[in-house]
């Protein structure tokens, strides 16, 4: 990929860590189906966007490997608030699921929130449950959101002791943002969150020894705001179109010009294969937790 070898080394690299965190997984899934447990996953799927159709067939394979039970729920686009937290509430007391999880983005008539509330904690496996956030802010066990919880595992794979470092957190989302803030502050870091309004964010970005992209935009981060040496991890996911030999394609990038970026820093999430892969691994690690939570 890279002329210069030396390159290679400096990726983080998410299908290696991420098997290794569902080889971890499978391995205790078989030891509690020694007890007679069946861990479950519930994926409710609201309408037919093809995205969120591709997310959740993706778990379901993921959850066929690990040895975790799965069953898809999928719901007319025009059903109503009611009906989904009326299933919610049915599965939030089934002994048999021990993983419930509603695939966004919802129909704009549902109100997410209302959706996410009703979730019961121990079986939230987003982690997205104003208690799980409530749980992670004091710094006590949770199920803790999949995408930060990923690029935390990915970080530690190049500084096992992040004490002392100074943590730039690009984005505030409940689901990636803002827990990441919570991550990185029980680790000991020295974070600093900025967003869209921030000002002069490029000042923040030069300060940071590690730095977590969560925006959307693609290519936004340039090399030349970057520390020498610092780690990144790209949470991005945003398609482009490319022009290869006269024909146009489409094409996955992160919110980090990987290609400049690469040459300056010490360590760098590759998109795709970075993130990404980690998401759902994560998600098979909620599923297990929920699951000995709720033993
Ligand atoms: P979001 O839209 O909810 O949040 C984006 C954040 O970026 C906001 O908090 C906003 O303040 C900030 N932002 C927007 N424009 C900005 C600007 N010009 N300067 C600085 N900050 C700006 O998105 P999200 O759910 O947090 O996801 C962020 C990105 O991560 C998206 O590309 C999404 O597809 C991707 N994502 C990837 C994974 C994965 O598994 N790899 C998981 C979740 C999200």
């Amino acid at each position: 990929m890279f002329k210069n070898e030396s390159y290679a080394d400096k990726i983080i690299d998410g299908k290696i860590i991420s098997l290794k965190v569902l080889e971890e997984v499978s391995k205790s899934i078989i030891d509690i189906k020694a007890k007679g447990l069946n861990p479950s996953l519930a994926v409710i799927l609201v309408g037919n966007d093809p995205a969120s159709s591709v997310y959740v067939r993706n778990k379901k394979i993921m959850c066929e490997k690990v040895g975790i039970k799965s069953t898809e729920f999928k719901l007319d686009e025009n059903i109503n608030e009611e009906q989904i937290l009326d299933l919610i509430n049915t599965l939030n007391k089934d002994s048999g699921t021990n993983g419930i999880l509603v695939q966004f983005p919802l129909p704009a008539h549902i109100n997410k929130q209302k959706i996410i509330n009703k979730i019961a904690p121990d079986k939230d496996v987003d982690g997205l449950h104003p208690i799980n956030a409530g749980r992670l802010m004091n710094n006590v066990e949770s199920l803790v959101p999949c995408t930060p919880q990923g690029c935390m595992i990915m970080l530690k794979t190049r500084h096992e002791d992040l004490s002392g470092k100074n943590a730039v957190v690009i984005g505030r989302s409940n689901l990636v943002g803002r827990p990441m803030c919570q991550l990185l502050t029980n680790s000991d870091c020295t974070v600093t969150q900025v967003h869209s309004k921030t000002l002069n964010i490029e000042n923040y970005i030069s300060r940071a020894d590690i730095l977590i992209a969560a925006i959307g935009i693609p290519k936004f981060v340039k090399a030349e705001w970057l520390k020498e040496k610092s780690i990144i991890i790209d949470v991005g996911i945003n398609r482009i179109s490319v022009n290869s030999n006269g024909e146009n394609k489409k094409k996955l990038v992160g919110d980090v010009d990987f290609e400049e970026a690469i040459k300056k820093v010490s360590a760098i999430t590759p998109v795709p294969g970075g993130v990404g892969l980690m998401t759902v691994a994560c998600l098979m690690r909620n599923t297990l937790i929920a699951t000995k939570l709720q033993m």
